[in-house]
């Protein structure tokens, strides 16, 4: 009896290292970029297909960083259309990101909440009250002390984020 139990014990033993080992080996593995699908830039077909209308232009790929290559590990834990890796980020911060960094997942997880949260105002702003978008970014601008140099950009994606609610 003992010994099937010893022998039951060790197979699982093995079992349980080549799975971890087959984990380890996949997450070490290389592949095609989720984001970009390996061209290393987005372009408007990869935005159309993330939903990321609003919140993205076309240009170098901010997920493998313009590899077009990514590890299995990191498509494991971050998700293609991650926000918080945008034109903003440092080298260091994204590097840091994309290994898990505790202090770097608190503050995408801020910036992601602090987006949405702006954008849900946008939409009230709109739906709501019927501004425009105009008038909503120099609404912001004010509330937020977004810098008033950044207007003209700053109506362009007020306009994206209420496009994008409009096609949902
Ligand atoms: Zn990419």
């Amino acid at each position: 009896m003992y010994l099937i139990i010893g022998i039951i014990l060790i197979a699982l033993g093995i079992f349980i290292v080549a799975k971890r080992k087959e984990e380890d080996r996949r997450s070490q593995e290389v592949h095609t970029c989720p984001r970009c699908l390996g061209k290393g830039h987005v372009d408007e077909l990869d935005i159309a297909r993330l939903k990321r209308e609003a919140d993205w232009m076309t240009g170098k790929c901010l997920y493998c960083n313009g590899k077009g290559k990514v590890l299995g590990s990191m498509i494991a834990t971050i998700p293609a259309d991650e926000q918080y890796l945008n034109s903003s980020l440092d080298a260091t911060a994204r590097k840091l990101f994309v290994k898990g960094d505790a202090n770097q997942k608190r503050r995408a997880e801020l910036f992601n909440t602090s987006l949405n949260i702006m954008k849900e105002e946008i939409i009230g702003l709109y739906t709501l009250q019927h501004l425009s978008a105009g008038d909503i970014a120099t609404k912001l601008i004010a509330e937020r002390g977004i810098p008033k140099s950044d207007y003209a950009q700053f109506v362009v994606w007020v306009e994206k984020v209420i496009a994008a609610q409009n096609r949902e």
